[in-house]
C-alpha cells in the first residue's frame, strides 16, 4: 500500500470529520442517505422528500444525471433535475447529494447542491476525481464495481491530493459470480478500510443486493460492520419507478427500517468506547 499517502492512517492517524450542514459524518456518527435513484418529476421528487424527512434520514438523495447501462434508458432529468433537488433542499431543510458525472459539469452540479456523488462507473474517471478534488464540496466516493481495496484508496488519494480532503467512500457491491444478487456486498472492507484509512465509510444495500426485501437486513449488518452510515434507495410508488424500483424501499418499508437504524444506532453508540475486557475483569473480581 506504498502508494496510498494521504488517505492513510500513516499520514493521518486521526478519523476525518466532514460536517454537512449540521450533518457530521465519520468516526463514531452514523448517518443516513436516502431518496429515490432518479428525480423523475417535481411530485415524485417532493413526495420523497417528505418521506424520508419523516423517517429521519440525514440527507436525501436523487440523481439528475443518471449512469444507465443501456442508452435507451431514462437517463434523468438533468438541470430540471437539479432545480427540483435545490426546492427539495429550501422546502425541507434537508442537505441534498447528487451525482456527477463528467468534469464540466461539477462547476454547475456544486451549485444545486451539498454533497457531490462519484458513481461506480466513474471510479476510474481520472479527470472527473481531479475536478472533484478542486471543489469544496464532500464528496461520496463510490466504489467501482471490479475495484480492488487499492484501487478504490488511490481514487480518493486523487481527490485528497488536489486539495478537496472532504471525502466519503461508499461500498455498493463489486461483481461476483454470485447472480441471486445484483452484486454482492463485500461488507469486509468497511474494517479494513477503516484499519488504512481516516476516511468516513458507508455503505449502499440497495445497489448491492438489487432487492428491496434484502436492503433491511445488510443495512443493519452494515452499521453493525462499523460503517458511518447508509445510502439507500426508497421511492414512493417502485412499482412506477423509472429507474432501480426492485431494489427501492416501500415507504412502510423504509419507515420499518429507520425505527431500527435508530434502535441500533442507539446500541452501537453504547458500546462504541466500551473497553469490553476492562467490564468483563471488573465482573470477575467483583
Ligand atoms: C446511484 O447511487 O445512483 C448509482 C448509480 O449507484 P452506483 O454508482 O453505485 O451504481
Ligand atoms: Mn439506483
Amino acid at each position: 500500500m506504498s502508494k496510498i499517502k494521504l488517505v492513510s492512517r500513516d499520514f493521518k492517524e486521526k478519523d476525518t470529520i466532514i460536517n454537512i450542514g449540521d450533518v457530521i459524518v465519520g468516526s463514531n456518527t452514523r448517518i443516513i442517505i436516502a431518496g429515490p435513484c432518479a428525480i423523475e418529476s417535481k411530485e415524485q421528487v417532493l413526495a420523497a422528500a417528505q418521506i424520508v424527512r419523516l423517517g429521519g434520514a440525514d440527507i436525501f438523495r436523487g440523481g439528475a444525471f443518471k449512469p444507465r447501462t443501456s442508452p435507451y434508458d431514462f437517463q434523468g432529468l438533468k438541470e430540471k433535475g437539479l432545480e427540483y433537488l435545490a426546492e427539495v433542499r429550501s422546502i425541507t431543510g434537508m442537505e441534498v447529494i447528487t451525482e456527477v458525472l463528467e468534469p464540466s459539469a461539477v462547476p454547475i452540479v456544486e451549485q444545486y447542491v451539498n454533497v457531490l456523488q462519484v458513481g461506480s462507473r466513474n471510479m476510474h474517471n481520472s479527470p472527473l476525481l481531479k475536478a472533484v478534488g478542486r471543489s469544496n464540496k464532500p464528496v461520496v466516493l463510490k466504489r467501482g464495481i471490479a475495484a480492488t481495496l487499492e484501487e478504490w484508496l488511490l481514487a480518493a488519494e486523487y481527490i485528497l491530493y488536489e486539495g478537496n480532503q472532504q471525502v466519503i467512500l461508499c461500498e455498493r457491491g463489486i461483481r461476483t459470480f454470485e447472480s441471486s444478487t445484483r452484486f454482492t456486498l463485500d461488507l469486509s472492507i468497511v474494517p479494513n478500510l477503516k484499519k488504512l484509512s481516516h476516511l468516513p465509510v458507508i455503505v449502499d444495500p440497495s445497489h448491492a443486493t438489487g432487492w428491496h426485501e434484502l436492503v433491511s437486513p445488510m443495512a443493519m449488518a452494515a452499521l453493525a460492520s462499523g460503517a458511518n452510515g447508509l445510502m439507500l434507495e426508497v421511492h414512493p410508488n417502485p412499482t412506477e419507478a423509472l429507474c432501480d424500483g426492485v431494489q427501492s424501499l416501500h415507504p412502510a418499508e423504509y419507515f420499518d427500517l429507520m425505527y431500527k437504524v435508530k434502535e441500533l444506532q442507539k446500541f452501537l453508540c453504547s458500546i462504541d468506547n466500551k473497553k469490553g475486557y476492562k467490564i468483563l475483569h471488573r465482573r470477575i473480581n467483583n
